[in-house]
């Protein structure tokens, strides 16, 4: 099979893959988690990303974050869940490129994370890329090209 980097996939953009930041459910740091696990149940995500009304990204918040940081030692302690911030339970150590990233590392940090965030060079949030929409694009890439040979 002709290797990746003989076709031009490579130096796609990884704006064609990009849900832009109009469609991204997300939270804000000052949110209660009891807001954030609202928003993930209804959406159906597993996580999102947590941004400032900058729309600067600071992390993303997870259904299981959440659910762990409600745990006491017998017993689920849903009252904690209106007096703790996002900002207390989110993880920043997230997967995030520049919009002029190459396709390539998209592809890498997608193996690991299911989605990756996207930010312009002055650090704007502009949207996430999914790990399904890179695999969709590359099973049509290869299809096509295989018609092609
Ligand atoms: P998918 O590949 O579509 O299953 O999406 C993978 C993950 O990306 C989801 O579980 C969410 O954590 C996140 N995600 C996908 N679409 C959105 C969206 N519109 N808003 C926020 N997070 C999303």
């Amino acid at each position: 099979m002709q290797k990746l980097d003989d076709m031009n996939i490579l130096d796609s953009s990884i704006m064609n893959f990009i849900i832009s930041v109009e469609k991204v459910a997300h939270v804000q740091p000052n949110n209660n988690i009891e807001h954030a696990l609202l928003i993930l149940i209804k959406s159906g995500y597993t996580a999102i990303p947590v941004l400032d009304t900058s729309f600067r990204l600071h992390g993303l918040i997870s259904k299981a974050q959440i659910l762990d940081s409600i745990l006491g030692i017998e017993k689920i302690e849903p009252e904690r869940l209106q007096k703790t911030l996002v900002s207390d339970v989110m993880t920043s150590d997230i997967a995030r490129v520049k919009d002029t990233e190459r396709f390539e590392k998209v592809l890498s940090f997608s193996i690991n994370h299911p989605f990756i965030c996207v930010e312009s060079n002055e650090g704007s949030f502009l949207g996430i890329i999914t790990r399904s929409k890179l695999l969709a694009y590359l099973n049509g890439f290869l299809h096509g090209n295989k018609r092609k040979m």
